[in-house]
C-alpha cells in the first residue's frame, strides 16, 4: 500500500546502539501508522516493552562511558554537523511530516527551522557552560561545574515529529547524557530518518536511541533505575501520570501537559492585525499546537473585529500547501472535536464558522474546517476543555477585569496574550496574567532560543522549571562545587617567597 509520496506501508524497528533492531517479543505487536490525509496505512510501529526498553539502557550506559568523557567542544561537533544534515534534508523531512501528521508543507518546514534553532543553541554551549570559579577566602578556591547525569529519556508527543523532540534531544546530548527517545506511535517516520542522520553527522553509537512504542515503553521508562531523568511532553493527563511514576523512584522529571491559551482583545487593537493573527493562531497545524489561540475574549463589542475573524477564517482552504489547513492526526481527535462543535451548539452557542462541512466533503481521512463559535454561556465546556484542533471559542466579557478573571481561573498556564495598542493595556494584562509564556499582539508567544520554554499549573508538571535554553542545561546536568586549599606548608622551599 502507498502513502501520498509513494510511502510503503514498512514495518518499523528500533534504533539501539546505532543499528535498527526489531523489537525482542516474539511475536512482535505492531500497532499501524496512518496518513490523516486519507487515514490509509503507511507503516506499522513496533509496540516495544520492557525488554526493549533495557536493552536501549545498555546501550546507552555503555556508549556514556566514552561520550562522556569527551568535552564539550567534542561533543557539538556532532551538532553542526547534524544542524547542517537537517537543512540539506528539509525537503525530504519535511515530506516526512506532512504525510505522517498532516501539516502543511510550509508549517513542516518551519518546525524543522524551530528544531535546528535548539541544534544552534546546543553548538554553542562550549560559549555557555563553562561554569564559575572565586576565591571563597584567604587561599580557598571554591568552583562550580556541571556534570552529566548519565541515560536519560524524551517521551514526545505527536504534533510536532522534529520540533519537540528537538527540545531535549541537543541540549542532553551536548551537555554529555546519552538519550532514550520514545517517538509518539502516531508519527513515527520523522525520527525513524533523523536517527541515521544523527549517525551520519558523527554521533556514537548508542549516544541515542530510538524505542518506538505505548504505554508499556513509556512505564518501562519511567520505572528503570538506571535512567536517571525523563523529559515528557504530551496531555496533562499523561504528565501527571509521568511525573508521579518518576517521583517513586525519585527521579528527575520535567513533564510538560496540555493547555487553553486565552487571548484578549481590547477595545482599542487594531482589527486588521489582531483579525490575522487570530485566525492564524487557532486554524495553523489544524490546531494541533500547544501553544494556539483556543479562547478569545473580546472585551465590549466589537463587531468589525468578529466580522474580520469569520471572513478570514472562511476564506481558508484545506491541503497541504502552504497557507491551506491540513487534517486532525486521527478519527479521534475529530470525533472528540465534532463532539465540542455540537455540544456548544446544543448550549445555544452561534458557530459563526462551521469546519464540519469539510468532514463531510472529504470522503477520507480526519478533516475538520476552522470553526468559530461565539458563546453566550460562561460554562460551555468547549470554552474549558482542551480541544486540540482548528476551533476558536469567543466570549464578550464587559470589562478587563472580567476577561482577567476567566484567563486567571483555567488551570493551565502555557500562553496568553493580549491585543491592544496601548502599552499601559498590555501592562496590566501582562502583570496579571496566569500563564509562563505571554504575548503583546503575538498569536503564538513561543520564546524563541535562547530563551527557555515551559508552562505552568497544569500545563507543567515536576520539579523543573524549563525544556530549553537555560532551563535544559539545569535539568540535564548536576552541579559540581569543589572547594580547595593548597596550604603553603607542602610547597617546595626553593619555591616559598
Ligand atoms: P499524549 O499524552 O496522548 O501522548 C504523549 C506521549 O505519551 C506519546 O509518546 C504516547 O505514546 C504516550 N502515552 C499516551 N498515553 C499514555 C499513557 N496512558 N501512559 C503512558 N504513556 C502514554 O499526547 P499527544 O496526543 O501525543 O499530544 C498532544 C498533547 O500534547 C496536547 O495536550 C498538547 O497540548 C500537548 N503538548 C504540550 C506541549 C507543551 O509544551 N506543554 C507541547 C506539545 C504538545
Amino acid at each position: 500500500m502507498s502513502g501520498l509520496n509513494g510511502e510503503s506501508s514498512r514495518i518499523l524497528q528500533n534504533f539501539i546502539g546505532g543499528e535498527y533492531v526489531d523489537s525482542i517479543q516474539t511475536p512482535c505487536k505492531y500497532i499501524p501508522v496512518t496518513t490523516p490525509h486519507t487515514g490509509e496505512v503507511i507503516a506499522q510501529c513496533p509496540i516495544s516493552t520492557a525488554e526493549d526498553v533495557e536493552k536501549a539502557v545498555e546501550a546507552a550506559k555503555e556508549a556514556y562511558k566514552s561520550w562522556s568523557a569527551r568535552t564539550v567542544k567534542d561533543r557539538v561537533q556532532t551538532l553542526f554537523r547534524f544542524h547542517n544534515l537537517l537543512h540539506t534534508h528539509i525537503d525530504e523531512l519535511a515530506d516526512l511530516i506532512v504525510l505522517e501528521h498532516g501539516k502543511n508543507k510550509a508549517e513542516a518546514i518551519a518546525s524543522i527551522a524551530k528544531g535546528a534553532e535548539t541544534v544552534e543553541y546546543a553548538t554553542s554551549l562550549p560559549q555557555l557552560i563553562q561554569g564559575k570559579i572565586l576565591d571563597v577566602s584567604k587561599g580557598v578556591t571554591c568552583n562550580d561545574t556541571r556534570v552529566p547525569l548519565g541515560v536519560v529519556a524524551s517521551i514526545v508527543p505527536f504534533n510536532f515529529p522534529i520540533m519537540v523532540p528537538m527540545w531535549s534531544l541537543p541540549i542532553a546530548i551536548a551537555t554529555g547524557n546519552t538519550l532514550i527517545l520514545k517517538p509518539s506511535e502516531k508519527v513515527p517516520l520523522t525520527m525513524y530518518r533523523i536517527v541515521s542522520l544523527l549517525k551520519e553527522a558523527g554521533v556514537p553509537d548508542g549516544v541515542v536511541n530510538l524505542v518506538n512504542g505505548t504505554v508499556d515503553a513509556v512505564n518501562a521508562i519511567c520505572d528503570h533505575p538506571d535512567i536517571k531523568a525523563v523529559t515528557f511532553v504530551g496531555t496533562s493527563q499523561v504528565a501527571n501520570l509521568v511525573m508521579e511514576r518518576c517521583h517513586k523512584l525519585g527521579k528527575r522529571v520535567l513533564a510538560l501537559g496540555g493547555a487553553k491559551n486565552h487571548l484578549i482583545a481590547s477595545p482599542d487593537c487594531n482589527v486588521e492585525t489582531t483579525s490575522t493573527d487570530v485566525v492564524n493562531s487557532f486554524s495553523g497545524c489544524a490546531g494541533q499546537r500547544c501553544m494556539a489561540a483556543s479562547v478569545l475574549l473580546i472585551i465590549g463589542s466589537q463587531p468589525e473585529l468578529l466580522e474580520r475573524i469569520t471572513d478570514k477564517a472562511m476564506a481558508l482552504k484545506s491541503g497541504s500547501k502552504s497557507g491551506e489547513v491540513g487534517p486532525v492526526i486521527d478519527k479521534a481527535s475529530l470525533d472528540k472535536i465534532t463532539s465540542y462543535i455540537e455540544a456548544s451548539e446544543h448550549g445555544g452557542a452561534n458557530i459563526l464558522v462551521d469546519g464540519r462541512s469539510w468532514t463531510k466533503s472529504h470522503t477520507k481521512g480526519f478533516w475538520i474546517g476552522p470553526t468559530v463559535i461565539f458563546h453566550k454561556n460562561k460554562e460551555d465546556k468547549a470554552l474549558h476543555d482542551e480541544i486540540f484542533g482548528p476551533v476558536l471559542s469567543i466570549y464578550q466579557c464587559s470589562s478587563k477585569e472580567e476577561a482577567i478573571e476567566i484567563e486567571n481561573n483555567n488551570p493551565y498556564g502555557n500562553a496568553a496574550c493580549v491585543y491592544t495598542t496601548t502599552g499601559a493595556t498590555a501592562e496590566w494584562f501582562i502583570k496579571r496574567f496566569n500563564a509562563a509564556m505571554c504575548g503583546v499582539n503575538i498569536g503564538v508567544p513561543v520564546p524563541r532560543e535562547p530563551f527557555s520554554f515551559g508552562g505552568i499549573n497544569r500545563s507543567k508538571f515536576g520539579n523543573f522549571v524549563d525544556i530549553t535554553g537555560d532551563g535544559g542545561v539545569e535539568f540535564f546536568t548536576w552541579r559540581r562545587k569543589v572547594t580547595t586549599r593548597w596550604g603553603q606548608e607542602n610547597l617546595d622551599p626553593k619555591l616559598k617567597m
